[in-house]
């Protein structure tokens, strides 16, 4: 018989690389033979993949996966297996218990970046209207929340980037801040050497000299936590080399003088102090940037997981806006989303303030609107509730029962020994998940659900480029889609209609609850999605008819109710999504990080991700290819301060802040700076990063700040031995 081959995309990063699944075999995994080969006509990676997204088909197999529900029994304390009714019925009933005993609000639903558009949009719904909770958000708020709040400010919307990424390899300069695309995305990084094949300049700025600073025209490195310093610095140097683009300003944007004023007050020799980039590198930065006839600024998690996170992303608009590199092609802003589906997973409701659609939960008509399409009375809705972080925090206070889909922050959130705890504390827990993470260990009620390559959905890529997932495996038969079990949890609360298990019978309802909002999906269909090549559709693609498609269901020939919106590739370039169409200027000033060293904390603490391991690893983990790329933690460190602990290279050392300490070996470098250690976040255990990082929040964008802390560092010893051979097994 021959393989089936269905297109596809990769279950990991916001790249979603186009791929081949071949299935040969009889049907489902496990029985079949999936290998994933290249699908070089999808444009965004042509062909190119990385470890993880080549080895993704490993996680299908039973062995490494969850199979069957699971109920923590009251006697033994352990997670035995149990039916799909029991588990359901378990969940429903400490829910509704909760809710009678406690409020709606007691209840708390927490979702991840990796779940498609569906399922974000029908956890959303399912919070709001069946529980009646506000307390919902999700692990994406972690991600780039600081990048859509300053977007939001700026331009009045906010898509990770405004134009394709292809866009990137023709631009004159691109200031990548904070991305080590090299590692977080690799296909990626062919765009970087297009530029430069092109003659186009790469400016990185990043504390460590990483894989992708390798590649740059010029590097610099910061100080952990004065990215924002050195984004006034910049400008401040623009503006007193007379480089500002006025007509741009005048015609496009609105707030300039105040910004203005407040950046004349970062010296270059004051940023220097700040930052420790010397001015001769600043003023070639800008000369770079100023000097090309168009230029980017990129950013990711190294400027954004900060405690001040919104207002450096703003610092960075501004550059972009005083020298007229917004709004044209070839120039702009844009953000590197990092999860599968952070895009579209915040655009759709499983974030605590807002509604389908990218509205508002606070708008009065966006509250009508998506109140009409959910068939509930709007003032039924709940407002806004607290944030990831915040959420986490009131877990066995004011929540007291989590229902948790697709997220592991037991390894993945800010002060994670805290939120383990806050976890054990709860009344009830249940988790969906693909696999037994470490958060999934703590439940009561654990659901087995469907992954990629086993179920049809739509993803949004960093690009705000929707795509179609498809199908390719028969899932194990233990096993429902989160979907499934949202449905069959909303029955037996009893919300029997609403609640479809057909994944496009959910995007068409979220096609009409996103009509006429900010990310307006209402013209994208899946047959339009899975036309040509597959390239996807780019939001805002709103119906030919608008008023039709709130009120019914379009014809299945998108020809009859959808009209021929391109899509939208490039934003901005006739005007901005603010009301006047004008960019805003934001005028912020550099404040220190939440936490300075001190004598007894005197190092900086910064984490990352790794080649090999994805997020909180519980997938990659679990995948022998990856995990013998990629076994453990690290710390890295300069030598001078390896010197100092002491440490030598490969022995373990401890990192401690005032929340906690984390055991791993040193590895010794010159790619650090001497006041800097790093550690990857993606393990569990005595090497947890995060039981190191500080959670204080983004005013705006309640963003923790993952990336800078104090630590100090303690010498442990060599590494013990390997245990005998008889008992590694
Ligand atoms: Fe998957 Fe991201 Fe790797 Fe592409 S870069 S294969 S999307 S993990």
């Amino acid at each position: 018989m021959h393989p089936t081959v269905t297109p596809t995309h990769c279950p990991y990063c916001a790249l979603q690389c186009g791929m081949n699944l071949s299935v040969s075999g009889t049907g489902g995994a496990g029985a079949g033979v999936v290998t994933v080969l290249e699908r070089e006509s999808f444009p965004v990676n042509r062909g190119a993949l990385c470890g993880k997204g080549r080895t993704a088909p490993e996680l299908l197999a039973p062995g490494l996966r969850l199979t069957g529900p699971l109920v923590r029994d009251a006697r033994s304390g352990r997670l035995e297996p149990a039916g799909w009714d029991e588990a359901l019925d378990r969940v429903a009933e400490k829910l509704a218990a909760t809710r009678s005993a406690y409020g709606a609000d007691a209840c708390g639903v927490f979702g991840g970046g990796g779940l498609t558009n569906e399922k974000a949009y029908a956890l959303g719904k399912f919070a709001r209207v069946v529980l009646g909770t506000s307390q919902i958000d999700y692990n994406g708020r972690f991600c780039m929340a600081s990048a859509a709040a300053g977007q939001q400010r700026a331009f009045g919307l906010d898509r990770g980037l405004p134009f394709p990424l292809a866009d990137v390899a023709r631009t004159g300069c691109l200031l990548l801040v904070g991305s080590n695309l090299a590692e977080t995305m690799p296909p990626a990084l062919r765009y970087l050497t297009e530029l430069r094949a092109n003659g186009g300049r790469l400016i990185v700025v990043d504390p460590r000299r990483t894989r992708t600073a390798e590649q740059a025209d010029l590097h610099l490195a910061p100080r952990p936590g004065t990215d924002l310093a050195l984004a006034l610095g910049l400008l401040h140097l623009v503006v007193a080399q007379g480089r500002t683009d006025e007509e741009f300003i005048r015609d496009r944007t609105s707030g300039w003088e105040e910004t203005r004023a407040a950046v004349m007050a970062h010296w270059p020799e004051h940023v220097e102090r700040i930052t420790g980039v010397p001015v001769p590198r600043l003023r070639e930065a800008v000369a770079m940037f100023c000097g090309a006839a168009s230029s980017m600024v990129l950013t990711a998690r190294g400027p954004e997981q900060h405690a001040k996170g919104t207002d450096t992303v703003s610092a960075w608009i501004n550059l972009c806006l005083a020298t007229g590199r917004a709004g044209r092609p070839l120039s702009g802003y844009g953000c590197l989303t990092g999860q599968g589906n952070g895009q579209g997973g915040r655009e759709h409701g499983q974030k605590a303030d807002q509604l389908p659609g990218y509205r508002k939960l606070t708008d009065p008509a966006a509250r009508r609107h998506v109140g009409r399409v959910w068939g509930v009375d709007p003032d039924t809705l709940p407002g806004p509730g607290r944030s990831a972080y915040e959420l986490l925090d009131a877990l066995g206070n004011e929540v007291k029962s989590l229902l948790l889909m697709g997220s592991n922050p037991v390894v993945s959130a800010p002060r994670a020994a805290h939120v383990e705890r806050r976890l054990r504390s709860l009344d009830f827990l249940a988790v969906a998940d693909v696999v037994l993470s470490e958060t999934a260990a703590l439940a009561d009620v654990v659901l087995p659900v469907t992954q990629w390559a086993e179920e049809t959905g739509t993803v949004t890529n960093l690009e705000g480029r929707v795509l179609l997932r498809r199908r390719a495996v028969d899932p194990p038969a233990g096993v429902r889609s989160d979907l499934e079990v949202l449905a069959g949890l909303a029955g037996r609360l009893g919300v029997d209609r609403g609640f479809p298990v057909d994944p496009e019978e959910v995007f068409e309802e979220l096609r009409r609850a996103s009509a006429g909002g900010p990310a307006d999906y209402s013209g994208i269909t899946y047959g339009r999605l899975a036309e040509g090549e597959g390239e996807g559709v780019f939001w805002p693609c709103p119906s030919g008819n608008p008023n039709e498609i709130h009120t019914q269901i379009p014809s299945d020939d998108p020809s009859e109710a959808v009209g021929v919106h391109p899509g939208t590739p490039r934003l901005f370039l006739d005007r901005f999504g603010t009301e006047d169409g004008r960019a805003r200027f934001v005028a912020v000033g550099h404040r220190p990080a939440a936490e300075e060293p001190d004598a007894e904390f005197p190092v900086l603490l910064t984490t990352g991700r790794v080649l090999a391991q994805y997020q909180s690893g519980a997938q990659t983990r679990r995948v022998g290819a990856l995990n013998e790329a990629a076994p453990g933690p690290f710390v890295q460190l300069h030598p001078r301060l390896a010197a100092r602990v002491p440490v030598a290279d490969g022995e373990l050392v401890a990192v401690v802040s005032r929340r906690g300490r984390a055991v791993a070996p040193a590895r010794i470098s010159t790619d650090i700076r001497a006041d800097t250690v790093f550690m990857p976040f993606h393990w569990p255990g005595e090497g947890r990063a995060n039981s190191l990082t500080n959670p204080a929040l983004d005013p705006t964008s309640r963003m923790p700040e993952f990336k800078v802390c104090a630590v100090r560092l303690e010498p442990v010893g060599p590494l013990p031995p390997p245990p005998p051979a008889s008992r590694r097994s």
